[in-house]
């Protein structure tokens, strides 16, 4: 069998153990557990990475703990917005989707953007009736529903604050996102989100937009992001690691360190990404407490982690 690897994430932000029930981690493990089975399963069967990282995506986007899809955050209406993207790395072709309401899984959208649009990127209602169009599953607003995320937001509601939503108070979620090689060489990277607690509603972070929180080039690495949006928009960061790879000559663990623990950290951005490069390797930096996190390649089990220190690179 030739090499394949595949590395998710979950969200980064203030995540301790103090911060985590015995019973809440083992919940967030197992969830890591299952969306990386799902990815690596289609990898092993020789299937494209695209897909696997959609999958694994789908997989994350339907449980409630984490702000993707099902568990997406409240905006300041109090309603849930999602954004999404997915990238293809042999043809650098990618769908986007950002600021949609009720659809079930943002990521099959984004990737229906890819394959049947003339467009990469797509937003609210003109996005959900292409969605409508491709015939894809909406959910009432109940589906998204979630008592935890709603005590989050009553907390904030009548403020200007916003925040990530694993930062906010003793709940912590996230962001999802998913990277991968496949047997056939080739990269793939999606990420979805519901974005910050509270956040301005038409407000749009890093994850759908290609370049800064989502990255796939066959030549250099795929990139999923998760942190504090407006900073990783800044550094555009899934392109600045592919660019020290293309440019400079980096590793990957050199570019992704250099980008994480370096600019986005004297910009004040908290966060992190998950990575993996064309012959396979992976890198997880994050410059918060903790991200939830997970790895698996053909040559190793699966890996699940949430704390700093737990796990660092498998190549
Ligand atoms: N990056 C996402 C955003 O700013 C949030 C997250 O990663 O949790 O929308």
């Amino acid at each position: 069998m030739s090499n394949y690897s595949i590395a998710i994430h979950g969200g980064a932000g203030t995540i301790t153990p103090a911060s985590m029930t015995p019973a809440l981690e083992v919940k967030y493990k197992e969830a890591l557990q299952r969306a990386i089975e799902t990815g690596a399963e289609i990898l092993e069967g020789g299937g494209n990475a695209l897909d696997a990282v959609q999958k694994t995506v789908e997989s994350l986007e339907n449980t409630p703990l984490f702000n993707a899809g099902k568990g997406s955050v409240f905006t300041k209406q109090g309603r849930h917005e999602m954004d999404a993207a997915i990238m293809c790395g042999k043809t650098l072709r990618a769908g986007a989707v950002a600021g949609v309401y009720n659809v079930r899984n943002p990521v099959v959208l984004s990737r229906a953007i890819l394959e049947f649009s003339d467009h990469v990127f797509m937003s609210g209602y003109g996005a959900e009736e292409f969605a409508r169009k491709q015939n894809l599953a909406f959910a009432p607003e109940e589906y998204f529903f979630d008592a935890l995320r709603y005590k989050q937001w009553s907390e904030v509601r009548d403020s200007d604050v916003f925040m990530l939503d694993h930062t906010a108070g003793d709940e912590k979620f996230g962001t999802v996102g998913a990277v991968a090689l496949d047997q056939h060489g080739n990269l793939a990277a999606a990420t979805s989100t519901g974005g910050m607690t509270n956040k301005n509603y038409n407000r749009i972070g890093d994850t759908p937009v290609i370049g800064a929180g989502t990255y796939a080039n066959n030549y250099t690495c795929a990139i999923s992001c998760t942190g504090h949006g407006e900073f990783f928009l800044r550094a555009v960061v899934a392109y600045d690691v592919s660019c020290l790879m293309e440019y400079k000559g980096y590793s990957l663990q050199e570019a992704c360190d250099k980008v994480v623990m370096d600019k986005l950290v004297r910009l004040g951005g908290e966060g992190g990404l998950i990575a993996v490069d064309a012959r396979g390797n992976i890198a997880m930096p994050f410059n918060s407490e903790g991200m939830y996190r997970a790895c698996k390649t053909n040559a190793m089990p699966a890996v699940t982690a949430i704390y700093k220190d737990e796990v660092k690179v498998v190549s």
